[in-house]
């Protein structure tokens, strides 16, 4: 973490979040079964940063950036947004606080009313959060659409007389238009090409310096993790298992999860290749997540300890945090 990161006050704190749903009974003497899909993770976000959440599908990154929204309710822990419970909210109360925590999903369609003008969107969501007066909104709309890269005439378009890039750049606008701080990034550009994502990562960028935000990054693609982010977090069975600045995990990455993730990404230069690590299984159901380490029936150094006792997250260097019970042997 920046010297710069340290000395602010963190934005959005995340204490020992926990969402488990419970799966419907398909039987009458079927015992309740429930899917912990994030277990205890704590977190800070500051202000001004790109942290992102990594992970196989099913680690619970995605999970984890709902329950902050209240998209499902939080099952037990606390998320702070400037020091204040958005789970004890009222409904009211966090429908105030809504504009300051906007999210732009995986595919923008989805969540684009495809009856609804650009225009009408833009209108409506500055409205509900009574960004500015209805007389005012016109110029804003136009500043809005330039800062995205989309002419002014696309205002009066529907969804879908768009290209996919074009909509994510529709889903960013829609989302700048209330004035937010932190904008989550669920899979934001995983469906898109290649050049087209790499034109959207540069305009998240770009807009993070105009507006001054701050970004909660989730995606599997490290790739992309690697070009956008400030801190990295990994998660793996709904446990964080790995925290720390960028260049420190993917130069040094300290948990056997994250060094087989980061093995598996492509590179253009062969010579600069390491060993692919490769995972024995797939990851083990969240109905019935292993005891001990959550990763000992895939990892290659694991114990008998690790098979007993549940690793929990250290500072091992400077803001750098794992969660294994032989990191420092295995880093050395
Ligand atoms: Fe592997 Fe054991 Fe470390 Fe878990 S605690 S990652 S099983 S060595």
């Amino acid at each position: 973490m920046s010297k710069d990161l340290i000395e602010k006050k963190p934005l959005l704190q995340v204490i020992d979040l926990k969402q488990y749903f419970v799966l419907k009974k398909e039987a009458m003497f079927q015992t309740k079964q429930v899917v912990k899909a994030v277990d205890g993770i704590n977190f800070d976000l500051y202000p001004g940063e790109t942290l992102s959440i990594v992970g196989e599908s099913g680690c619970g990154k995605s999970t984890t950036g709902r329950s902050i929204l209240r998209l499902d309710e939080p099952t037990e822990g606390d998320v702070l947004f400037k020091g204040q419970s958005l789970p004890k909210m009222s409904k009211r109360e966090l429908r105030n606080v809504r504009g300051n925590i906007q999210v732009i999903f995986q595919d923008p369609y989805a969540s684009l009313n495809p009856r609804r003008t650009i225009r009408q969107m833009l209108d409506e969501a500055m409205a509900i959060q009574k960004v500015l007066p209805p007389n005012k909104r016109e110029a804003r709309m136009l500043e809005l659409m330039q800062h995205v890269g989309l002419r002014p005439e696309y205002l009066e378009r529907y969804p879908h007389e768009f290209s996919g890039g074009q909509r994510q750049r529709i889903g960013i606008a829609r989302a700048l238009a209330v004035n937010p701080e932190i904008i989550i990034c669920d899979e934001a550009v995983s469906a898109l090409d290649v050049s087209i994502r790499a034109q959207i990562l540069n305009l998240l960028k770009k807009l993070q310096k105009e507006f001054d935000l701050t970004f909660l990054f989730i995606s599997h693609d490290l790739s992309v993790v690697r070009h956008i982010s400030d801190r990295v977090m990994v998660m793996y069975l709904g446990k964080v298992v790995e925290i720390s600045d960028k260049s420190s995990l993917f130069d040094k990455p300290l948990h056997p999860y994250t060094k087989a993730l980061l093995s598996a990404i492509p590179v253009t230069d062969q010579t600069k290749r390491g060993e692919r690590i490769i995972l024995k299984g797939d990851v083990p159901s969240p109905l019935s997540p292993p005891v001990g380490c959550r990763f000992h029936t895939r990892c290659p150094f694991a114990t008998d300890l690790c098979r007993q006792k549940e690793p929990v997250l250290v500072e091992l260097e400077k803001n750098h945090s794992v969660a294994c019970h032989f990191a420092k042997e295995l880093s050395s």
